[in-house]
């Protein structure tokens, strides 16, 4: 793009709230959005593009304006729970796999993430951390990552999924003590097994250092969820999926994710981890309660064949990533792009009613205040969406538009 002091992009807009989609035109200066201009339909967006250039020329500003065409204009995806992409894992603790793993879903929307470690050696969980950490401080895309997911060691031996059983622990408040002192502000969730020993006291800790507390990997009963909720957990990972499953007279983890407004969920809408059925009585009862994940592991944008999962062995084979082991279900290959195709087609949502579990609803899941909407104040991460492709076409990050043929970077 022209490095002019304003950007304006006409179109259809969704805003990431759920409403009817409108038209108008997006005005983004210094990497934010200071203004929405509505138009009363396609056609007045020239006068209402006209509007914003003659604001612009009393204040001495060059506009720069683009029209998204067919394409609608959506805020961009936010992404709770990945570990990897395109070759590359978080648990690689390689600030330039980081980045090309970024740049993978950047391509396909996700301009916030939270990149999720997995149950692992405290070293490597360390190392982990570190990386990102520099990557963020490093990297022009260090912008797309707004924190860390633990997920694990504190988890369940019932219920590891694809989770490296040799590394589970007891949940251990010091390590996050530790953790919280010398990455202040990284980390963002944790995800543990209440029922395990030590849960009261780390759980505690992690709420009163604004870490999101979350269960998942879990055999908690629905009794032992409730008194886990008293003690701050407030969000759950891949619902149905890694957890005690309802029972109706023991209700388990899904019952209580179910019944309890408390809790937020995950859904990975890749057609394999959920039956459709299973994830739309899951958002039913749920709404706005309910995000879309990618769960990705470093085989999202790779072809099938041997790949790997936190030391485990996995075999990706149409696009579905198993365990070599168990054949358990090993993260996903998904991109938001394609999660977000998933809960539209399977549960026959249009876009815009679709679109807050992939933008607004995670961001207000983890506090990323400022993200996930089309709104005077929300950063400048926009997406111009085609409807009939369910794909992601064009990706504003903090008001640059990212060059794709550049291998991802910021003009
Ligand atoms: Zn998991």
């Amino acid at each position: 793009m022209s490095r002019s002091d304003v950007y304006a992009v006409a179109g259809k807009i969704a805003d990431g709230l759920g409403g009817e989609p409108y038209y108008g035109v997006v005005v983004v200066e210094d990497g934010a959005i200071s203004e929405v201009v509505r138009a009363p339909g396609e056609d007045g967006l020239p006068s209402a593009l006209a509007s914003v250039r003659e604001k612009a020329a009393a204040a001495g500003k060059m506009v720069d304006a683009v029209h998204a065409g067919t394409s609608a204009i959506v805020p961009g995806f936010v992404d709770l729970h990945v570990h990897g992409g395109a070759g590359a894992d978080v648990m690689d603790a390689d600030p330039q796999g980081l980045r090309t793993m970024i740049a993978h879903h950047l391509r396909h929307g996700t301009t916030s993430l939270v990149a999720t470690t997995m149950t692992a050696s405290k070293e490597d969980i360390d190392r982990a951390l570190e990386a990102v950490e520099t990557f963020r401080r490093s990297s022009p895309l260090g912008r797309a990552v707004i924190g860390v997911h633990l997920e694990g060691p504190f988890i369940s031996h019932k219920y590891p999924g694809a989770q490296n059983p040799a590394h589970i622990s007891p949940a251990r408040r010091e390590w996050l003590e530790e953790w919280t002192a010398r990455h202040p502000g990284l980390i963002r969730i944790l995800t543990l097994a209440p029922e395990t020993e030590g849960a009261e006291e780390t759980i505690r800790y992690a709420v009163s250092n604004g870490v999101v507390a979350a269960c998942g990997h879990t055999d908690a009963t629905y009794d032992i969820m409730k008194q886990a909720i008293g003690w701050g957990v407030t969000h759950s990972v891949h619902c149905c999926n890694g957890m005690r499953p309802f029972h109706h007279r023991e209700p388990g983890v899904v019952g209580a994710i179910l019944l309890h407004p408390e809790l937020s969920t995950e859904l990975i809408m890749d057609g394999h981890h959920l039956h459709p059925a299973s994830s739309n009585l899951v958002r039913q009862v749920k709404g706005d309660r309910v995000c879309l994940v990618t769960d990705a592991m470093r085989a999202s944008g790779m072809p099938d064949g041997d790949s790997s999962l936190g030391g485990l062995e996995v075999v990706v084979r149409d696009g579905v990533a198993r365990l070599k082991g168990d054949g358990s279900l090993a993260g996903s290959t998904l991109t938001m792009q394609a999660a977000l195709s998933g809960l539209m087609t399977q549960h026959g949502l249009p876009l815009h009613r679709a679109l807050p579990h992939a933008t607004s609803i995670p961001a207000g899941i983890v506090g990323a205040n400022g993200k996930g909407r089309i709104a005077a104040g929300f950063a400048a991460d926009l997406l111009l969406f085609d409807e009939e492709a369910h794909a992601v076409r064009n990706v504003m990050l903090g008001g640059e538009w990212i060059d794709f043929q550049n291998g991802g970077t910021v003009e």
